[in-house]
């Protein structure tokens, strides 16, 4: 036996009590007569005693020669610490040691072993099984286990069945670049690794599981934004005989109880935001509603004034900052510094202070009356005492640079708490989406994602305008979840395909399969799929997903640890029948 109770366990009630702990050395402290060692597991620090005057000498030597993150085991027993440590669970007690055996040596970690350590991101990625020795990293995939418990628990409690499904397969369409695998047994032949388990899961449906989830790796080839990673898990659902509302409902119950949970935090309201909406009152798709600084359009109060600035702009539309009517002059233009970097773009911002004393003063007010600008404070819900920031351009643009504006500066006021949950629906999303650099349309949300009904007739007209059955769960300002009421029908499904621009033989060559099921019974359904890692991070009060992953990737997709991607060998290109040759 390697040990009675762990290292997090003993107590003053086990005094006297004969144990046997392993675990590793976190620090010793040696005094020459005694020696303190700090033993650590999973699940806490004990204080080992080593004293002169009750033990061999061989044992004291042994003690002194210990070195961090040596794994030992020891027998002792149970004693009274004199001096206790309240912050630590186990402070109460020491061991005081009778045997010590040195499990295995170990060299001097690379970076200490601390909550605080001194290690760098780079470090720590390289030799991640230390870091998971630490609390922060450690605790954080406890946590993401318990999620994924809590997950299980509720699925499988409404009758959903957890279904694997393949991960060598052909593309789906998610948006994204594919992996691709080569095969050995087909000669020129590559499968793409899943960017989505979708059309499986909706095979499944058409195969009778009706309700079905997974929690899945899913692959995606994009280039790395700050806190994304090539390989990713899924929350991965899927239900038949369902509407919109179902699915909404069903989610809606599933994300209360996580919260609930892993949170002890009862959230009641799950607003409905349509995507026009969520665009014009936070510029966002994914507004974080924690706080306010809704957006108020200014064209009808801020043009034709003879601020030409304005008159030519499509939009002008400005936030009230609560609180900001005292930021100085240098505060003001730290802002429009802010705005005005590459990553936000924008030409500027027009202010306007709302004094506490009710007077109004802004950096137009060659233009604008002390009258207009009351109207902009109505317009934005600016009062006494806060500050309208105002931005004019290109409507899409516009919003899109305000909205960064707004997080920016609640970030900076302290109002996005970790600790509030503020979900919502965002509905009704547009069916496409223009893309410039392709110059075609493609699905918004993904091919099979089903229109309205009564916007199918403008699809060959304005088919910018053509709304899906499309929905995202928003949590804190963050995309948690995303799916759509799917297309069952094949008619539909090859119309669609269409519209996409896919010739009858291409969307065949790529997706026959699916259609050819749609004609043997598809049942109406619909599903979603939640980005795990991003809900966990969320829960966990942190928006970075990293920590939340046991061995993640860096920014270039590199496995540092491991050292992937690495080249293959000859023989194992020869026997896939390929030849490198860098371009
Ligand atoms: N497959 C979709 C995605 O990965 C989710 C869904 O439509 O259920 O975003």
């Amino acid at each position: 036996m390697y040990r009675s109770h762990t290292c997090g366990e003993l107590r003053l009630e086990d005094k006297g009590k004969q144990v046997k702990l392993s675990g590793w050395v976190q620090k010793t402290r040696d005094k020459g007569f005694m020696v303190w060692v700090d033993l650590r597991d999973r699940y806490g620090i004990t204080q080992l005693i080593f004293d002169e005057e009750r033990t061999s000498k061989e044992m004291m030597e042994k003690a002194s020669q210990l070195g961090r993150e040596f794994v030992i085991q020891v027998s002792g027993e149970v004693i009274e610490r004199e001096s206790k440590n309240p912050n630590m669970p186990t402070g109460d007690v020491e061991i005081l040691v009778s045997e010590l055996k040195v499990l295995n040596s170990a060299q001097l970690p690379p970076f200490t072993i601390e909550d605080e350590t001194d290690g760098g991101e780079d470090l720590r990625m390289k030799y991640r099984y230390l870091d998971i020795r630490r609390n922060p990293v450690k605790n954080k995939l406890i946590f993401r286990s318990k999620v994924a418990m809590e997950v299980r628990k509720f699925l499988a409690e409404k009758g959903f069945i957890e279904v694997e499904t393949p991960v060598l397969i052909k593309s789906t369409p998610e948006g994204a670049r594919d992996f691709v695998v080569p095969s050995r047994m087909n000669e020129g032949q590559f499968y793409a690794l899943p960017q989505s388990p979708q059309t499986f899961k909706q095979l499944l449906m058409v195969g009778g599981m009706d309700k079905y989830f997974q929690i899945v790796k899913c692959f995606r080839d994009e280039d790395l934004r700050a806190d994304r990673q090539p390989e990713f898990t899924q929350i991965d659902c899927e239900m038949a005989f369902v509407e919109q509302e179902d699915i909404l409902n069903t989610f809606e119950d599933f994300t209360r109880h996580l919260i609930k949970a892993v949170k002890g935090v009862d959230v009641t309201e799950f607003p409905r935001m349509t995507y026009d909406e969520a665009m014009k009152k936070y510029g966002n798709d994914k507004p974080d509603i924690r706080f306010g600084m809704e957006f108020g359009e200014l064209n009808d109060l801020a043009k034709n004034k003879g601020f030409n600035v304005f008159d030519q702009q499509e939009l002008v539309v400005g936030i009230a900052v609560p609180g900001a009517a005292s930021y100085t002059r240098k505060e003001i233009d730290k802002l429009i510094e802010w705005v005005k970097r590459p990553q936000i773009g924008a030409t500027g911002l027009v202010w306007a202070k709302y004094n506490d004393d009710g007077t109004l003063k802004s950096s137009v007010d060659k233009f604008y009356s002390e009258e207009d600008l009351k109207a902009w404070a109505e317009r934005t819900g600016a009062k006494a005492g806060d500050l309208i920031l105002v931005m004019a351009g290109d409507a899409h643009k516009t919003r899109t640079q305000l909205s960064a504006l707004r997080m920016h500066l609640g970030n900076a006021l302290g109002l996005r708490k970790a600790d509030e949950f503020a979900p919502l629906w965002v509905v009704d999303f547009p069916l496409l989406e223009w893309d410039e650099e392709t110059n075609r349309y493609h699905a918004m949300h993904h091919p099979f994602t089903s229109p309205k009904p009564e916007d199918i007739k403008l699809l060959d007209t304005e088919p910018g305008k053509v709304r899906a059955n499309a929905y995202d769960l928003v949590l804190n300002g963050n995309e948690i979840g995303g799916g759509s009421i799917r297309i069952h029908d094949k008619k539909t499904q090859a119309m669609m395909f269409d519209h996409l621009g896919f010739t009858p033989e291409e969307a065949k060559a790529q997706f026959g399969f699916l259609m050819d099921a749609f004609q043997y019974g598809a049942p109406p359904h619909g599903g979603i799929a939640f980005g795990f890692d991003r809900l966990v991070a969320i829960l966990g009060g942190q928006e970075t997903i990293r920590d939340y992953i046991a061995f993640p990737k860096n920014n270039s997709g590199r496995d540092v640890m491991i050292d992937a991607p690495a080249n293959i060998s000859e023989d194992q290109l020869k026997e896939l029948n390929l030849r490198v040759t860098l371009q």
